[in-house]
């Protein structure tokens, strides 16, 4: 029989529901996991010891009594953005490092209502800003392959934690990569979807019109599974869609689409300082595809170009919206000792606040500011219909767009931190999909010479991931990527 640790979420609700295991040995499992590894990878801020213990006796209860969800019993996490009536909502700041949220994001309640097990809430680059974790206020989550290399972000606590089987995968969060790109350096699959198709209520904003939460698990199936709890109309998002969901767990099983036709921008190929390792194992997956009969077409997506441009003028901007709540009244830190009201604000928040998040606000007050929206404001929105309009040519002549998720492998703590330009172009790959809406899915595909994850990233229209998933799947179902565990798991 297969160890705990190797047994994916799908494998181990089907395991609880029959009566193999309990909720509470694999529950407690995780505990000792996390226990014994999160001091050296923080990948988590807070761990639910006593609450995710009762919760996994209440879902062994339920099972018994027959009335169990699709996460029965499987114990997850979920990245500290995400609003909990329970434990503490940091976003990895010090302005919200003793913040209790009054209310449970709408995720948080679908997930306990399919009756999954909260193990605690996962570390973050501040406010999810950065591609690293360097910039959480707590310190940087690590990479369990290497544990001198950033796990990625701004998801990397998710990331590490469900790599380093610290918790059976769990929800992470996507304005420009966040979910993707940490998923690809850890070796672990990660689903941004379609924009609307999750509620984003609870999840503390960063850039509303780019933000999306979703899966970040050890399979495909998993992703479907965590999809199919949280997807849904949600009236508290005036942003959602109100459409049914489609039954992810039946299609991801169905045969590769016949005649699929995969698009492969030249955009996403032969970037400077992309790592020659990373597209070799993508061309390598690629031509897997092509033994499968699917077409690989040569596609362009040419406003590509300034989709980094256009992103950090559209997040940043929105983001100095956002975070303009936090000014030491509401809630959040508060100085101690303020002169008068407009010094309770400035200390407040030059307290709170880490560098990258003040920049951005910066960035973002300047971007808005009247004598320039025109120049960049404006400027960028105009780039982003650009871009949906590349994408929306791009499927008139393939099914599927594929490329790398990140042009590098996990690269060494400091290596970045200090040329933010390099840092910024983590996300050349992934900014696209979000100024687009469109969902994206990260999945293994390689390790290069120094033994680190390299990921595979396939893009759809909006609201195809039954196709995403089931052709992520079958790629995954032929390699052995999601068996191969990090060292610090040996
Ligand atoms: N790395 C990007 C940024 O710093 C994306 C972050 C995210 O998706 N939350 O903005």
């Amino acid at each position: 029989m297969p160890s705990l640790s190797s047994l994916t979420a799908a494998e181990l609700a089907a395991q609880i529901a029959s009566g193999q295991i309990s909720s509470r040995q694999a529950t407690q499992a995780c505990l000792d996991a996390i226990d014994k590894l999160n001091p050296h990878l923080n990948a988590y801020n807070s761990v639910f010891h006593d609450r995710s213990l009762k919760q996994a006796d209440t879902a062994d209860a339920a099972r018994k009594n027959g009335k169990t969800g699709l996460l029965n019993g499987v114990p997850i996490a979920i990245k500290d953005n995400m609003c909990s009536s329970f434990g503490r909502t940091t976003c990895s700041s010090k302005i919200l490092q003793n913040f209790h949220a009054p209310y449970n994001a709408t995720v948080v309640e679908k997930l306990e209502a399919a009756g999954a097990v909260i193990l605690g809430k996962t570390n973050l680059d501040e406010f999810a800003m950065g591609s690293s974790t360097e910039n959480s206020a707590f310190g940087p989550a690590k990479n369990p392959w290497n544990t001198s290399c950033v796990p990625g972000g701004s998801s990397g606590g998710a990331a590490s934690a469900c790599a380093a089987r610290l918790g059976f995968g769990g929800l992470g969060s996507d304005t420009g990569g966040s979910i993707r790109q940490p998923a690809s350096l850890c070796g672990i699959v990660g689903l941004k979807p379609t924009y609307g198709l999750v509620s984003r209520y609870g999840l503390v904003a960063f850039a509303s019109s780019l933000d999306q939460i979703g899966p970040m698990t050890r399979s495909v199936e998993d992703a479907a599974l965590f999809l199919q709890v949280i997807a849904g109309h949600d009236p508290h998002d005036s942003t959602s869609w109100p459409a049914p969901v489609p039954d992810y767990l039946t299609t991801l099983k169905s045969p590769i689409k016949p005649g699929l036709r995969i698009g492969l921008p030249k955009e996403f190929f032969d970037v400077e300082g992309s790592e020659p390792e990373v597209k070799a194992a993508v061309l390598k997956a690629l031509d897997w595809y092509k033994s499968q009969d699917a077409t690989l077409v040569d596609i362009s997506l040419p406003y590509t170009q300034y989709g980094i441009a256009a992103y950090y003028i559209i997040a940043p901007a929105e983001a100095s919206s956002n975070l303009a709540r936090f000014d030491g009244i509401h809630y959040g830190h508060r100085t101690p000792k303020p002169q008068d009201l407009i010094d309770l604000y400035a200390a407040s928040r030059g307290e709170g606040f880490g560098p990258e998040v003040k920049r951005r606000i910066m960035l973002g007050t300047y971007a808005l500011s009247s004598e320039y929206d025109d120049r960049y404001y404006l400027m960028a929105l105009k780039v982003r219909s650009l871009i949906k309009q590349d994408f929306d040519n791009a499927f008139q002549l393939c099914d599927l767009i594929a490329g790398p998720t990140s042009p590098t492998v996990a690269f060494p703590f400091g290596s970045k931190s200090d040329n933010l330009l390099a840092m910024y172009l983590c996300d050349v790959f992934t900014v696209t999909c979000n100024i687009a809406g469109i969902p994206a899915i990260s999945l293994p595909c390689g390790l290069s010479s120094s033994n680190l994850p390299i990921g595979l990233q396939l893009l759809g229209p909006t609201f195809s991931e039954p196709l995403l998933l089931q052709t992520a799947h079958h790629y995954e179902s032929a390699h052995n990527w999601v068996t191969r565990k990090p060292s610090v798991c040996a």
